[in-house]
């Protein structure tokens, strides 16, 4: 059978949306539900991706069953694609399977031509209404379809207005609308050297095509590769039967929440625009009323909207974010969806759905973005000082969090400065979808224009950066690098603060405090981990680390990365004596010193975690970390050891290594310097021997980690240094202490030879970031540098170092596991590289049936509902 590409919404519903994409999933599904939603078609996803395969062409046979479907159309509506008389106007709407607002374009009117408009206007008896459609066609066409620079349009249309000394579009009457339709169409000409196309099949395909481009366009790629969404997807094209919400005062449109999607209150939110058309209410460009006016200006259709929304939640049983048009008081439904929220809100409504009924806690665990909880992890400011802080204006609270940094005014420069890791706020008069980049490098975001769902609003609440929108008070000098507003004047690298939470903006830096997880997060999290079958531990060096992932429900210390303590103020003195050591004697004298600062750590955080698990790894990185690089710190340390300035450079230069990430670290000093090791043991076991003398209920077991092992002979040279050092110590204390020895397995070779190093390693902890970085040959460091050419030839879709690269590290992952169970059944298996904390890593790391992953302490609780969420969708 013929593969079918276009589906009538009739023809479709609510699971089909990796076909139809979410859009046109839930047109069909609303359709079969009965509720008011103009008819139309959806072109699959299928069609898109076989749009790429065939070269960006449409295949005849796809184009000829999209004028199928327009025949169809036509006969269910009683209106004709071209028709003067009685014309059959659609839009066309991109929708891909996971929503990406803002990233896709929308084209509304089309159809229209000079012909079409004159029969358009006689018939809706309304000539302005007929031309201001016609100009916005035209508008948007021209933007989304030909690429021909939107700005000009804009100063047309303020140019007009000025002539005519009026303010607001909708003041412009209709031969101003059609003086504008032939300005617009001049501007046009000038930029394309042909006419403004007048044939409506071919405005339809030329905008099916620009769907199917903007797929690839360069904002779309970038929130894919932030959302994980692979680019094999592709996007539908929703094509529907147009419905005015411009045809006078009885008309209007709008975009209304079901809940809060800042707070999660039960209360429907929204807003709308009388007498205007689909993306002025999110453009921002007029300010839109609070959908309860609506009570009032239209009580039935606000009841009838009520009622549709309503049964949306309870049909969905989620919160839903809809987009409606009224037509000379008639209500259409154009869209519904699961609505984006902030991170408070998703957790707010989960729970409240579990109380009402809705659904299950296990369901409410998964309706939860994990990546989402990181703004609720991060400071909040500091009540005190916010209430001594002034503030100097407000805006609408369009998505929550505390921000502080300094000011740019472009997306550039905030993608730059953040880079650079500087705190910025982006402040703009808008923004739109090219500033995407840019929003994901501010800390903040304040719009001077544009209401609660505004492009800035909704892109800031889905990655959980803090946004203020609509700030009409603020007076913009971009060009001169300032703005005032509540009479300062606040130039760009200047401080300010932002409270996403209820719209205030203050001239100051104001300080923050750490968060907790408590109330309803506290709740949701309980659920999780009721629900997960991993255990979760953190990458902590220090005991304030430590204690801040237990305050977020970390339940051991998977990493404890020593050399960090190595470089500490006195420290790194009697490090860098030991390097220039010329015997082993002088080495232990120098370790000798360094024993009981290292020893005192360690126990500190034994003290910290209370009995929890604590793995220990030994000194990773090359020596020459740890030397001097400045002349007057090389001239110091001569001084200070008593060796000359020539001596030090000479160390200096053969601890040169060409490639240090592949040079002497890890287990390799160890092996050269076992002396260093069994410095090590001795701070582990007599920290564990003193802490467990206060604490003997904890029951303390030390667990030490070799790293970069690659060979079994290498991991039992240096276990042998550990035990021996350990069962002395051990047996002077009289205590009875177990301990254990494992290994990373961060280097390819100790992964395929697993079952060899199970022999020796009582567990193992997957160091992903080396194993990344050895199995792809790319240097940790430096793949930054090229990775962005990979992304934009979509060889590589996403960052190996962020996310686990299943296919290839992921296997050796795998093997490794298996071969490490072969030879030890009861092997304890961890993941402690950066992969860790990443929701689609941890997912691989339930099903391969690792024991824990081990993350940095903020990611703690990300990676705790990651598990639950796995556990649930794959339970073992
Ligand atoms: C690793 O390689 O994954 C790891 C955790 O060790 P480090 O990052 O310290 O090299
Ligand atoms: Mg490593």
């Amino acid at each position: 059978m013929m593969k079918k590409f276009v589906y009538a919404f009739s023809e479709g519903n609510a699971k089909m949306r990796e076909l139809l994409g979410g859009k046109g999933a839930n047109l069909a599904e609303m359709t079969v539900l009965g509720l008011p939603v103009p008819q139309g078609f959806t072109i699959t996803t299928e069609a898109c991706t076989q749009y790429y395969e065939d070269d960006r062409q449409v295949s005849p046979e796809i184009e000829a069953e999209i004028f199928e479907h327009l025949a169809k159309l036509e006969e269910l509506t009683g209106k004709k694609f071209g028709d003067p008389s009685n014309p059959l106007l659609v839009s066309v709407r991109s929708g891909a399977r996971a929503s990406m607002p803002g990233m896709m374009d929308t084209i509304l009117n089309l159809g229209l031509n000079d012909q079409v408009v004159e029969g358009f206007a006689k018939l809706t008896n309304n000539e302005r209404f007929a031309y201001d459609s016609y100009r916005r066609f035209i508008q948007m066409f021209s933007d989304v379809v030909m690429e021909v620079p939107k700005h000009q349009f804009e100063v047309i249309i303020d140019q007009m207005k000025e002539a005519k000394g009026v303010t607001l579009d909708t003041e412009l009457d209709a031969d101003d609308l059609k003086e504008m339709v032939v300005r617009f169409k001049a501007y046009y000409k000038e930029q394309k050297n042909e006419d403004f196309p007048q044939q409506p099949r071919e405005q339809l395909m030329e905008a099916v095509k620009a769907v199917f481009r903007s797929w690839d366009n360069p904002r779309a790629i970038y929130y894919r590769r932030m959302n994980d969404i692979p680019s094999s997807w592709g996007t539908a094209v929703n094509v529907q039967t147009m419905v005015f919400g411009n045809t006078g005062n009885t008309s209007g449109t709008g975009v209304a929440f079901t809940r809060d999607p800042a707070t999660g209150e039960n209360r429907l939110f929204g807003e709308f625009l009388v007498n205007a058309q689909g993306e002025d209410v999110v453009a921002g460009v007029r300010t839109p009323q609070h959908i309860d006016e609506l009570k009032d200006i239209m009580p039935d259709v606000y009841n009838q909207f009520c009622d549709v929304a309503h049964r949306l939640e309870q049909h969905y049983r989620d919160m839903q974010d809809m987009e409606f048009t009224i037509e000379n008081g008639k209500l259409f439904m154009l869209q519904t969806r699961n609505g984006k929220r902030t991170a408070h809100a998703a957790i707010k409504i989960a729970c409240d759905l579990v109380d009402e009924g809705m659904i299950t806690p296990q369901e409410a665990v998964c309706m939860v973005e994990p990546k989402q909880l990181d703004s609720l992890l991060h400071p909040q400011f500091d009540q005190k000082a916010l209430k001594a802080a002034k503030e100097i204006g407000v805006g609408l609270a369009a998505s929550p969090g505390a921000a502080c940094g300094k000011v740019v005014f472009t997306a550039e420069e905030a993608t730059e400065e953040g880079k650079k890791g500087e705190a910025v706020i982006l402040v703009r008069l808008e923004t739109s979808p090219e500033d995407i980049e840019g929003m994901n490098h501010a800390k903040g975001i304040l719009t001077v224009r544009g209401g609660m769902t505004s492009h800035a609003a909704v892109v800031a609440r889905g990655m959980g950066t803090c946004c203020v929108s609509g700030c009409g008070d603020i007076v913009m000098h971009e060009e001169e690098g300032y703005f005032e507003l509540g009479g300062r004047k606040i130039s760009r690298g200047e401080y300010i603060s932002l409270d996403g939470s209820t719209g205030k903006i203050y001239g100051e830096a104001i300080p923050t405090v750490a968060a907790s997880v408590s109330g309803d997060f506290g709740r949701l999290m309980a659920w999780a981990d009721e629900a997960r079958q991993l255990k979760v531990y953190t990458n902590a060096d220090t005991p304030k680390d430590a204690v801040q992932a237990l305050s977020f429900g970390a339940e051991g210390i998977g990493l404890c990365r020593t050399e960090h303590m190595f470089f500490e103020g006195v420290r790194i003195k009697a490090v860098r004596e030991m390097i220039l050591s010329k015997t082993e004697e002088q080495r232990r004298v120098a370790l000798a010193k360094l024993l009981p600062m290292q020893q005192g750590d360690f126990e500190a955080i034994y003290e910290a975690m209370q009995g929890h698990p604590v793995t220990i790894r030994f000194l990773d990185p090359p020596l020459h970390e740890f030397v001097p690089h400045t002349e007057a710190e090389i001239k110091e340390l001569s001084e200070e050891m008593n060796i000359s300035v020539e001596e030090i450079h000479n160390v200096i230069a053969s601890l040169h290594e060409f490639n240090p990430m592949m040079g002497h670290r890890g287990c390799r000093l160890a092996v050269s310097y076992p002396e260093i090791a069994e410095m090590q043991t001795q701070a582990v076991i007599n920290a564990a021997i003193n802490v467990s003398r206060k604490h003997p209920e904890w029951k303390i077991v030390p667990e030490i980690m070799i790293p970069l092992v690659g060979e079994v002979k290498e991991l039992a040279y240096v276990k042998s240094v550990v035990t021996k050092t350990a069962d002395e110590l051990i047996a002077q204390s009289g205590m009875e202490l177990h301990y254990k020895v494992g290994t990373m397995i961060e280097i390819p070779r100790a992964a395929v030879t697993a079952d060899e190093i199970a022999k020796e390693a009582e567990f193992f902890s997957f160091g992903t970031n080396d194993l990344t970085q050895m199995t792809f040959g790319f240097s940790r460091d430096d793949a930054g540098k090229f990775l962005n050419y990979y992304y934009d030839k979509k060889i590589y879709e996403f960052d190996p170092f962020a996310k686990l690269d299943q296919a290839g590290v992921g296997k050796l992952v795998e093997m490794a596991c298996k071969l490490g169970r072969q030879t030890r059944p009861d092997i304890k298996l961890g993941i402690c590289g950066e992969h860790g904390g990443d929701p689609s890593s941890v997912e691989f790391c339930h099903k391969v049936g690792l024991t824990y992953v081990s993350c940095s302490p903020f990611r703690v609780p990300i990676a705790r509902l990651a598990a639950a969420q796995a556990a649930i969708k794959y339970p073992r």
